[in-house]
């Protein structure tokens, strides 16, 4: 028998091998299953472990995090627990079958033995288990043919309701067909349309859809994943009109552009979140009230709603960059906006004027900051402090259209507006 864990990495190989004599010495038996076990014999970088026992996985866990002195989470509803090591964390779960009482509803689980337990998984090719005693240590266990199947590139459910059991599994054939170029086997495809005509996705939580559309557009470069998610009609779990067109992906190519421009430009900046903008362009001809319900019903987090839901009162703002303005106009216009706005609207409009706006205002205007504060007014005795607010705002674009360098400067211009501003009041 050839192991399949002879090429797992070195951090991984002394974990196995110690699960490897836990389990002996507690007579279990222990396999690494699922995603792992794919990406594993796929020859892709391994993070994290997943790991079933045939017996009590939260007291194996417990046990395995003591050997280690690593830290320990349980999740008692679930029959599952977690140990953290260094960045990377292995997740145990008790051998289990699950029992769909209705579509779409959360199953009910029940202790099983290994081959029940791949038999609930979502496809054959993450349905792979590899034994960890020593016994028969990196023996592969492959009840559903997920080897033949990941290495013809098919994505095959397990069984014929599986779509109507868990519709998000509809969302992860995509994520894993696009992934590894893979093709949804014939009759998975028939019934994945045929789960989307029944509108199976009514019937699930939308939290657990948000986290697999989520992950789909983490995904790097997800043109092609929102292509196959268009053409299977499933975006219209988010609004059933949706529609996209040519320029739409044009845009979500541009937005890939656009993400390696600021990646590479604007280090200092913090990360963007990617998958904002991605979704950005997805919803961006559909009506702003319906997108609001979709960000809310869908449980998306405040963050995020406030960031999509600004690109509708944006998009004619962001269109005036186009005209001869003055650097603060610039300021003005972008700065209350978030980087993932900013990003879309460089990708939205390709116009040469709007992106050397963009990227003068991430470069250079971005960081202008006045050096005079409030107790400097005080101090040379500006009053009313009522005035400040519009003193500092106006002093900041005086600073941006004229590039003060000075402290100087600063004080020396605040007095023109002061004036300016006190006898206007
Ligand atoms: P990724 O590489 O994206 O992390 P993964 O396959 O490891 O992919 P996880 O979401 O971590 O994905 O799930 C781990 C394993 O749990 C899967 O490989 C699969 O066996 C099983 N699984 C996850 N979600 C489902 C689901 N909705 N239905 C059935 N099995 C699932």
């Amino acid at each position: 028998m050839v192991s399949k864990l002879k090429n797992i990495n070195s951090y991984f190989k002394p974990i196995l091998e110690s699960l490897s004599e836990l389990a002996d010495k507690l007579n279990v038996r222990v396999y690494l299953v699922g995603g792992v076990v794919r990406d594993l014999m796929l020859g892709e970088k391994i993070f994290d472990l997943d790991i079933v026992v045939e017996a009590d996985a939260i007291d194996f866990a417990h046990k395995f995090a003591d050997i280690h002195k690593k830290q320990f989470k349980k999740h008692h509803t679930f029959g599952t627990a977690t140990v953290f090591f260094d960045n990377h964390h292995i997740d145990f779960v008790t051998a289990r079958s699950e029992i769909y009482s209705g579509f779409g509803a959360l199953p009910r689980v029940k202790p099983a033995s290994l081959k029940e337990d791949l038999l609930r998984r979502d496809f054959t090719i993450n349905a792979m288990a590899i034994s960890l005693n020593k016994s028969d240590y990196g023996k592969l266990l492959d009840y559903y043919c997920g080897e033949k199947d990941l290495k013809s590139g098919i994505i095959r459910i397990l069984h014929d309701d599986s779509f109507m059991d868990d519709p998000t599994r509809i969302l992860r054939a995509i994520r894993f067909e696009q992934r590894f170029s893979f093709k949804l086997e014939k009759d998975t495809l028939k019934l994945a349309k045929k789960a989307i005509g029944k509108n199976a996705f009514g019937l699930v939580n939308p939290h657990r859809l948000r986290e697999e559309l989520i992950l789909i557009l983490k995904e790097p470069f997800p043109r092609r994943y929102i292509k196959r998610l268009y053409e299977l009609r499933i975006l219209s779990l988010i609004d059933k009109n949706i529609k996209l067109n040519k320029n739409d992906f044009h845009i979500v190519a541009r937005i890939e552009q656009a993400i390696g421009f600021y990646k590479a430009s604007f280090k200092r900046h913090r990360q963007l979140e990617e998958w904002i903008i991605y979704l950005m362009a997805i919803l961006h001809r559909v009506e702003s009230g319906e997108a609001a319900k979709f960000l809310d019903t869908f449980g998306f987090r405040k963050g995020e709603k406030i960031r999509i839901l600004s690109l509708y009162g944006n998009v004619d703002k962001v269109k005036q960059l186009n005209k001869k303005v003055l650097p603060h106009v610039i300021y003005k216009i972008l700065n209350p906006l978030s980087f993932e706005n900013i990003i879309f609207f460089y990708a939205y409009y390709r116009g040469k004027t709007i992106r050397k706006r963009i990227g003068i205002f991430l470069d250079k205007l971005i960081s202008i900051h006045l050096r005079l504060k409030g107790e400097d007014l005080r101090r040379l005795g500006f009053k009313p402090p009522t005035l400040y607010g519009k003193l500092f705002e106006r002093l900041l674009y005086a600073k941006i259209d004229k590039g003060f360098k000075t402290f100087k400067e600063e004080i020396s211009e605040a007095h023109i507006i002061f004036e300016n501003c006190q006898s206007k009041h």
